[in-house]
């Protein structure tokens, strides 16, 4: 038995499932969850000292890869003069200069400690500026564990919704409209039937929760129209795609400008951060200028600045994003040549260094009904075999998958070896 087997015994005594976020647990794929150990570039490395390619990059922050030395370099020194003061530091106000400089429609950025949180806050400013409570999300969209955003669709069209887990009291869940992604015909519907009851529409840009999913031609332009048309906050989840869709994000990418943006991963370089920020009217409102409370002890925390700052002075660098995404193509048509040669129905996305795998025949994949019709033996199965040829994917079938910097040539081309292998397997 591996040494993760016995590490996996031995969390589950004092720790739900053995992990400390559910899609960790592999319940999705079958098998124990690899534990790892240490990682460095592109490649991680397990309990029992096997290596892996990392298309996982820890869901998202690790674009430069695994403790690239000037970011280590960074935390170090810092934390030799200090773990964390609860008071400002000058590396707070670099961070929110460098932010608001790469994402323009920032005027005003607060830190804040999780990707949840940001959306979290992102919401109830949102709320708070607009005195209204309702809010629109999308199907398949996930912006962390925030109550009003763990909603599914009610039963038909433009119903309230329903909560998603128990916990979430259905008072609550019935402020949050679940509408379908790319979608704009429902969305205009929906506004023009209770608009001015509407604080926001919150949408990943990109979604990375059901997979990749680009946003259809015109689907953005469409949220910021409606938004202005009824005086509602458009609030862009940039937790994923900031800093990894271009250095801009995904607002760079198409040329919109949200109200409010949420970000997080990439932002704190592995550490523990998120941000929330956009338009000063609106960010003017959040205490201790205005009246809506959000606060945090350890928000700003000097290493994760130190992290993170350095991990946007490096991408910025100019060619990082055309290097990251012309590697990700490279994987991406590799894999779609090479499935389509073993004659495996799959399909591909990918924005920047962003990518998704389909198993299904009829791509292209543009909404979650689409995305949950795939085929997920055979992801299971595919999953199952690059794993055993180390190469380590999103352990689930709605999991985006992500290129770094560190990733080589060779690396992709070990990478299609195995999968060379994976598809002729599920072929055969
Ligand atoms: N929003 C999006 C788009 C995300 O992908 C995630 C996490 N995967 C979150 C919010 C929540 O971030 P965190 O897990 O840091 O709370």
């Amino acid at each position: 038995m591996s040494r993760s087997h016995d590490l996996f015994t031995a969390a589950q005594h004092h720790i739900p499932g053995g992990v400390n976020s559910p899609v960790r647990a592999f319940r999705s794929v079958g098998g124990d969850p690899v534990f790892f150990a240490s990682a460095a570039g592109s490649k991680v490395t397990d309990a029992d000292g096997k290596t892996y390619i990392d298309y996982v990059g820890s869901w998202g922050p690790m674009i430069l890869g695994h403790a690239h030395p000037e970011v280590i370099t960074a935390v170090t020194e810092q934390a030799a003069r200090g773990l964390s003061f609860g008071a400002p530091t000058e590396l707070e106000t670099q961070m929110a200069d460098k932010v608001c400089e790469l994402v323009p429609s920032m005027d005003l950025v607060r830190m804040v400690s999780s990707g949840t949180e940001a959306t979290m806050s992102a919401l109830r400013l949102a709320r708070g500026f607009t005195g209204r409570d309702k809010v629109v999300k999308f199907e398949g969209c996930y912006h962390g564990h925030v109550d009003s955003l763990l909603v599914k669709a009610g039963s038909g069209m433009l119903t309230l919704g329903e909560p998603s887990s128990p916990g979430v009291p259905a008072a609550l869940a019935e402020l949050t409209l679940t509408l379908t992604y790319n979608d704009l015909d429902q969305v205009r519907e929906t506004f023009a039937k209770m608009g001015d009851e509407i604080a926001c529409i919150i949408v990943e840009p990109v979604a990375g929760n059901m997979n990749c999913i680009p946003p259809a031609p015109g689907f953005l332009e469409g949220l910021r129209e409606v938004c202005d048309q009824h005086g509602s906050v458009l609030i862009f989840d940039e937790v994923m795609t900031g800093f990894r869709v271009g250095l801009g994000g995904a607002q760079g990418r198409y040329g919109i400008k949200p109200d409010l943006t949420a970000l997080g991963k990439v932002i704190g370089g592995g550490m523990p951060v998120g941000a929330f920020g956009g338009r000063r009217e609106i960010m003017e409102k959040i205490s201790p200028l205005g009246p809506v409370y959000q606060a945090g002890t350890l928000s700003g925390n000097p290493i994760a600045m130190a992290a993170g700052l350095k991990t946007l002075e490096l991408i910025s660098k100019p060619g990082f994003f055309d290097q990251v995404e012309a590697s990700t193509t490279r994987l991406v048509k590799g894999l779609s040549e090479l499935a389509s040669a073993a004659g495996v129905g799959f399909s591909t996305n990918q924005v920047g260094a962003m990518f998704g795998l389909f198993f299904t025949a009829d791509g292209p994949v543009t909404n979650y009904a689409k995305a949950t019709a795939c085929d997920q033996d055979a992801f299971r199965a595919f999953f199952q075999s690059m794993l055993e040829q180390g190469v380590y994917l999103a352990p689930s079938a709605f999991e985006a998958g992500f290129v770094s910097s560190a990733h080589s040539d060779s690396d992709i081309d070990a990478t299609l070896d195995a999968a060379r292998a994976a598809f002729a397997k599920l072929a055969g």
